[in-house]
């Protein structure tokens, strides 16, 4: 698809004055809307929650970034298909069990992987009381600049923890109040109302969760989020409390891991799951029981969740509830990379598009019509371990036997001379895990030949360039002090946009109940590899349709 739009004209110029004016209409408009990050502290507790006093405004990017309308569109028509792909990901236990198990999958080489992977076999093989999962999904995209033009590729589809919905949407109106308040934004024909889209994400992921509430259907059941006791991202979360509260009266209940070791407990004869509060946090002069219909996992993502093995048994009790889990196990590991990377193998993508939704027991819609335009978003990616044939093609096509170990798989030897162009990625979420490019050899070399089977080996999408921002931090971040921006408060930079479309899933029995309900922009200096917010290296933002 060919855009006239050009991307190294962005961002229109300002004189110094313009951007310290644009950078305080910016930074108060966050400090006012709940646009906001905890600051760093360094008395951590690793089980209670932090008592915030002072919140710093979250990193933003001073102006939209340009995305063209028609892969916007496009990415947001496809959610629908995405969210179905993924609930009969979650439901096809044969699939993974083979891709993502310990006895025949990713699971023997990862632990994280093979440890929550056990927990759910052994549930599932005694007590599934609650056929329904809720997904909370955001499935990743960059824009790929190829010489036919621009197509969109998938980054990665999240399953667990997908985060930055609500502050999406206040860095959305943020850019409009700007466009509306100040005359600067005449720089650019681009920056008009009608080029920045709605974004209602806070109110589309809250309709998820009040609609797994509505299908547990008990009167003055609680959700319960399972947040990490050192989040500094807990505004995003706060807001979508606020709004279940306010839209859909159901009260929500915030715990640890840690404190949910002691609060959590199972009715023995129903496993409905019930929370006890002290009368100190419930405000109560009793303490106070309280069933739960929604279990939200903004924690258990990664293995510093699960600091002992306690922890896990308290993630199983959670599993083996009646509550409806978003996501359950098998769901968080249908959104493993391996997964990602098994899709695009010979007819996976077909066994799962068919008419034959029905067979597990979630409706027959028939989506093989999309199997071209999903196929599409995806770039090459392939097993380490891998000895299938299209690997061993590629290989004798690049006549690279040579290069590599010779006892080393296929897979393996195609990663290291394709190196240049390629990430690989392991089962891990959160960002800061992935290798990039020229570390790969020696990371391949270093890599124990038990682990190989771990790890995904992807094609880099090969962003537009030229491209610049605006990006303002509210407070220096160590991780990348090299090139001295960080004492400054707004950075020019040249930069990466990667776009999220949210989507929501209620599935297990009957018809899938799923919707289209949001989008984010992260964007990032071409300098740094990853992308990860939370981590530091990058900026919400939003977008201009060019
Ligand atoms: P995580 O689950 O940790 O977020 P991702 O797969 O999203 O892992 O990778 C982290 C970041 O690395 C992405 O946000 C993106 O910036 C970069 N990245 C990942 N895959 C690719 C790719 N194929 N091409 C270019 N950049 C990529
Ligand atoms: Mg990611
Ligand atoms: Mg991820």
């Amino acid at each position: 698809m060919a855009v006239s739009f050009d991307f190294s004209s962005w961002p229109p110029q300002l004189t110094p004055e313009q951007l310290e004016a644009l950078t305080l209409a910016a930074t108060t408009y966050a400090l006012s809307h709940g646009l906001l990050y905890l600051p760093p502290s360094n008395s951590l507790s690793n089980t209670q929650p932090r008592i915030p006093t002072t919140a710093i405004h979250a990193p933003i990017s001073l102006f939209p970034s340009p995305f063209p309308r028609a892969q916007f569109e496009a990415a947001r028509k496809l959610q629908s298909v995405y969210n179905v792909l993924y609930t009969r990901v979650a439901m096809d236990t044969q699939f993974l069990d083979t891709v993502m198990g310990a006895d025949a999958g990713v699971g023997k080489a990862d632990e994280f992987t093979g440890t929550l992977w056990r927990g759910w076999k052994n549930i599932r093989e005694h007590d599934v009381v609650q056929p329904l999962h809720l997904g909370l999904f955001r499935s990743d995209y960059l824009l790929q600049d190829d010489r036919l033009g621009l197509s969109l590729k998938q980054v990665e589809f999240n399953t667990v923890s997908s985060s930055f919905g609500s502050l999406s949407e206040r860095v959305a109106a943020m850019h409009r109040h700007i466009l509306a308040s100040t005359s600067y934004l005449s720089a650019s024909p681009y920056l008009t109302a009608d080029n920045f889209p709605e974004n209602k994400t806070t109110s589309g992921l809250a309709e998820g969760l009040a609609k797994a509430h509505d299908a547990y259907g008990v009167q003055g059941a609680r959700i319960l989020f399972v947040v990490q006791p050192n989040e500094r991202n807990v505004f995003d979360q706060r807001w979508l409390e606020y709004e279940l509260l306010e839209k859909h009266e159901i009260l929500v209940i915030r715990q640890t891991l840690a404190e949910l070791a002691v609060s959590a407990s199972l009715v023995p004869s129903t496993h409905v799951l019930t929370i006890t509060l002290p009368s100190s946090s419930s405000l109560t002069s009793q303490p106070a029981t309280y069933e739960i219909s929604t279990i939200y996992f903004r924690a258990s993502y990664t293995p510093s969740d699960f600091p002992a093995s306690s922890y896990y048994d308290t993630r199983f009790l959670l599993e083996r509830s009646r509550a409806i889990k978003c996501p359950s196990l098998p769901l968080q590991l249908a959104g493993g990379k391996k997964v990602q990377e098994a899709l695009t193998r010979p007819g996976m993508l077909e066994h799962f598009l068919g008419n034959e939704g029905a067979r597990w027991g979630i409706g027959a819609r028939d989506l093989s019509a999309f199997a071209t335009n999903i196929r599409d978003t995806w770039m090459g990616m392939w097993a380490l371990d891998s000895d299938d044939a299209d690997i061993v093609t590629a290989l004798d096509r690049l006549q690279a036997v040579a290069s590599g170990r010779g006892s080393e798989p296929p897979g393996t030897r195609l990663a290291r001379h394709k190196a240049a162009s390629l990430v690989l990625k392991p089962q891990r979420e959160g960002g800061g895990n992935n290798v990039y490019r020229e570390a790969i050899p020696a990371f391949l070399d270093s890599l124990r030949v038990e682990e190989r089977e771990a790890w995904i080996a992807m094609e880099m999408i090969e962003t537009p360039r030229g491209v610049g921002g605006y990006l303002v931090r509210a407070a220096p971040s160590s991780s990348n002090a090299s090139d001295g921006s960080t004492e400054k408060k707004v950075v020019r930079a040249d930069v990466i946009s990667e776009l999220g479309i949210f989507g929501y899933a209620l599935f297990g029995a009957g018809d899938v109940v799923e919707k289209e309900v949001g989008w984010l922009v992260r964007t990032k200096g071409t300098e740094s590899n990853e992308g990860g917010v939370a981590a530091g290296f990058s900026v919400l933002d939003s977008v201009v349709l060019v």
